[in-house]
This record gives structure tokens, sequence and C-alpha cells, in this order.
């Protein structure tokens, strides 16, 4: 192709000049942008309308001063984010992550895939994420409800029920929305749906916890469904060991499957015989402990020092469920080398664009996270229905639900690669799949 003439070269230049010093979004833009390369030959009318400029484009961006005091009474500057990237399908959605390495272009990256993601589940959703580069870690309760505070002292005046409606990531669970929704609530004097992921006592959904791990595995089960294979008798490993992690594995378990390894940034453990759920979780969500203390309890359990030794270890199945490029060529080439049939990503943008290649070329299944971690924000989209309604569904009604939309976000995936000629490349399917109802939303919306 003529490079002057090439439109999606286009694009991904201005995404780069644009958004100077930020490689996490240029990595996510180059990737989608790619993928529609045969949508945009397909469809014209994208270009004459200047869709793919308009998609890079977050509709707003807002950055602020979030000043908060520790326990000594020392005064401490964090800088708050919220990047409220596209709202084609719905109000604004998507989470809010807490964590020293938080920077606009980790938040324009989230943001940006937040929107297909939000797309591929059907559901009305917008795209959007904010955060802090605020380190939760070490910090007494007092510190993260008054860090929480000041942060929703600015936020609250950009986020509605009907406008934006954040929830958790990386570094914000349970504790920090609580936090959150009452500071909200106090400045407002408004009870309703502006976050997702609150408390089951006022108007969490059941499943919500689990939803992000629980659909990881339900998209994982399709993949291997599709080579007359399951998770029954399989070794499986999952780095991280938050969140989307412990439930992917209480998951992976239930369907048969034997995690013989989990990590946190400092290293690895590893259990021949499988590594404990209620220990994991004991330590990870009661105690807030390093993974490390899990081999103090079981004498089988090994530490390994190193986060990224995790890719070396034998397995089935991998489920990336820690980080963005956690995941890396060599890593991608140790899975394959070991026999790995299937990877699905918990996480956003665990792979290297180089591991992503290795995958595609062996040929193994590979689920990426803007399709296999959707079940989050999906379930997300339940709570908010049912926070409208005044309603509290059962855990089975919710997880019923949570695994039919991850059953058709397989399908309509794999059906977009196949329409556009990639079979089997679920990237392709991801990104087309998304993108499409997104388009054509905002071609019917006009210039806005
Ligand atoms: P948590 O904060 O609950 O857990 C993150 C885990 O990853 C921690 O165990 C953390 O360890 C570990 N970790 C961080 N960096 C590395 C690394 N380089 N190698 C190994 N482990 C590491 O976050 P979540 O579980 O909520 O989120 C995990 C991923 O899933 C993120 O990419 C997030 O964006 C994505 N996601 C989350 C959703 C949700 O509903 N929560 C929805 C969709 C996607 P440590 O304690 O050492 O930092």
């Amino acid at each position: 192709m003529n490079k002057k003439n090439d439109y999606i070269q286009k694009v991904i230049d201005i995404a780069l000049k644009r958004n100077h010093g930020e490689p996490e979004f240029h990595q996510a833009a180059a990737e989608v942008l790619e993928s529609l390369r045969p949508v945009i030959e397909k469809h014209p009318e994208f270009e004459k309308n200047a869709i793919l400029e308009r998609i890079i484009e977050p509709e707003r961006q807002i950055a602020f001063r979030v000043p908060w005091q520790d326990d000594s009474g020392r005064i401490h500057i964090n800088r708050g984010f919220r990047i409220q990237f596209n709202s084609a399908l719905g109000p604004y959605k998507g989470g809010i992550r807490f964590h020293p390495s938080v920077y606009s272009g980790i938040i324009k990256f989230l943001g940006f895939e937040q929107i297909f993601k939000n797309s591929l589940t059907g559901l009305m959703m917008g795209g959007a994420k904010g955060g802090s580069d605020f380190d939760p870690k070490g910090k007494s309760d007092s510190e993260v409800m008054r860090f929480c505070q000041s942060f929703m002292n600015e936020l609250y005046r950009y986020i509605g029920a009907d406008t934006d409606v954040p929830a958790g990531d990386i570094g914000v669970g349970g504790r920090e929305v609580g936090y959150m929704f009452g500071q909200w609530k106090k400045l407002t004097k408004l009870f309703n749906g502006i976050l997702t992921g609150k408390g089951l006592d006022f108007g969490g959904s059941l499943a919500r916890t689990e939803a992000t791990g629980y659909g990881c595995v339900y998209f994982c089960e399709e993949m291997l469904k599709d080579r007359k294979e399951s998770f029954a008798g399989k070794t499986v490993v999952i780095s991280g060991s938050g969140n989307v992690a412990i439930y992917a594995h209480e998951k992976a378990t239930q369907l048969g499957a034997k995690v013989v390894a989990m990590s946190d940034s400092n290293g690895v453990i590893y259990d021949k015989h499988g590594v404990n759920l209620e220990t994991v979780k004991c330590i990870k969500e009661v105690e807030r402990k390093r993974i490390k203390v899990c081999s103090e309890h079981h004498s089988t359990t090994k530490y390994i020092e190193g986060c990224s030794n995790i890719w070396n270890i034998e397995c089935d199945i991998a489920l990336p469920c820690a980080t963005q490029n956690e995941l890396d060529e060599k890593g991608a080439k140790e899975l394959v080398k070991n026999g790995c049939i299937a990877v699905a990503e918990g996480a956003n943008m665990p792979s290297t664009p180089e591991a992503v290649k290795i995958f595609l070329k062996s040929g193994i299944c590979y689920g990426p996270g803007k399709a296999a971690n959707a079940g989050g924000v999906a379930t997300s989209g339940l709570e908010m229905a049912q926070n409208s309604q005044r309603l509290s569904w059962t855990f089975e009604e919710v997880d019923k639900k949570l695994h039919q939309i991850m059953v058709d976000i397989y399908k309509s995936v794999k059906q977009a690669a196949e329409e556009y000629k990639t079979p089997g490349n679920l990237v392709n399917g991801a990104n087309i799949a998304g993108f499409m109802k997104v388009a054509r939303a905002m071609m019917a919306q006009g210039l806005v």
C-alpha cells in the first residue's frame, strides 16, 4: 500500500504525534487500527466521516490534584485522572486504577480498550477509565479512606448514574469503592448507582466480585470447546493474585482443572498439587500480604523470586491476570514450547505485541483481554440495571447472564474474524466486532 494514501497509517501517525510519550496508548491504538484495514476497505464511509480520527481522540480528559494527609499528619499530593473516551453506546463506563505507575498514557490505553470491550458485551455502555498514581499498598484503612474522599471531592463533578459510572481496577476493590461512594453521597445527597462493585448491603451485585475471573474462564472454555477440549484435568498457571486471578482460579478449579502457579509483582508460588485458593484469598483479600506468605503455610508450595518466571512453568492453559505487558516474547515462546494449548487474558493488554504474534503464529487458542475479560464490565452493567430497578438478582441469575454474555462475545468475535477472512484470529475478531457497533452509532449520531 502506498504510505501516502494509507488511511490507517495516517491515523496511527496522528495517535503517535498527538500523544507524545504515551507508549501504552500507541500500542493499544496501533493494534486496533491495524485490525481495521479490511473494515475500512469495505466501508469507505468510515474514512469519509473521519471515524478513526474521532475514535482515537477522547471526548474529554480530566486531570486533577488529590491532596491528602497520612496518619502522621504529613501532606501528600497525587494526581487524579478520568478520561471519558467515547459515549456513542451509552454513559461512560470503566474502572479506576490506583497504582504508582498510573499516568495519562496508562489511563488512555485502558479507556480506549474499554470502548471496544463495552461494545462487545452488547450492553449500553460507553468507554472511560480513571485513576491515580496513589499506591494503596502499605497504607492504613484511614489513609486509604482520606485519599478516596479527596479523589471523589473532584471526580464527583464529572460523573453520574446516567453520565459516567466508574468501577474498580488494580488497587481499587470493595473497600475503595465503598469510601468513594460514601463521599459521593455526602457531596450530592444522592443514593444511586454512581459506582459499580459496591458492597452488597448498599446496591452491589452478587457475582460482581467473581465476574472478571469467572468470565475469563467461561471465554476460555468456549475456545477450548471448539477444539474438543475442556478445563477438566488440565494444568493451569495464573499470573497475579488479585481480584481477577483469584476468581479465575476458583472457576477453573470448579471446572476440574488444577491451578499450579500464581504470582504478584515480586514472585511466583508453585505447587504441583495445586495452589490452595483459601490461603491465597485469606492472604490477599483479608491480610493484604505478599503471595510469598503462602509458602509458609504449605510445605509443598515453593516460592520463586521474579514474577516473569511464571511463564517457564509447564501448563496446558495460561491465564495472564496481573497487568499490561507482563508476558513478553520470551515468555510466549516458553509457553508454546512447553505445550500450552490456550491463553486467555484476564488482564488488560498483558501480552506484548511480539508475544501476541507468537500465539497467533503457533495456532494455539488465544483470547485477547478486551474479549476475555469483558465479564467484569458486563456484570457492572448488570449491577446498573439492578440499581435502576431497585432490585437485587440472585447469584445464580447474575452468573447465568454473565455466562451467556461470554458465550455470545466468543461467538461474535469468532464470526467477525471469519467474516473478515482471518479465521481463528480473535484479536482481529474482537477489534472488528467491537468497532462496528461503535462506528455505526457514531455515524448515526452525527458530527459530535
Ligand atoms: P488487583 O489490584 O486486585 O490485583 C492485581 C494483581 O496483579 C496483584 O496481585 C499484583 O501484585 C499483581 N501484579 C501487578 N503487577 C504484576 C506483575 N508485573 N507480575 C505479576 N503480578 C503482578 O487488580 P485486578 O485483579 O482487579 O486487575 C488485574 C488486571 O485485570 C488488570 O490488568 C485490570 O486492568 C484487569 N481487569 C480487571 C477487572 C476487574 O473487574 N477488576 C476487569 C477487567 C480487567 P502486587 O500486589 O505485587 O502489586
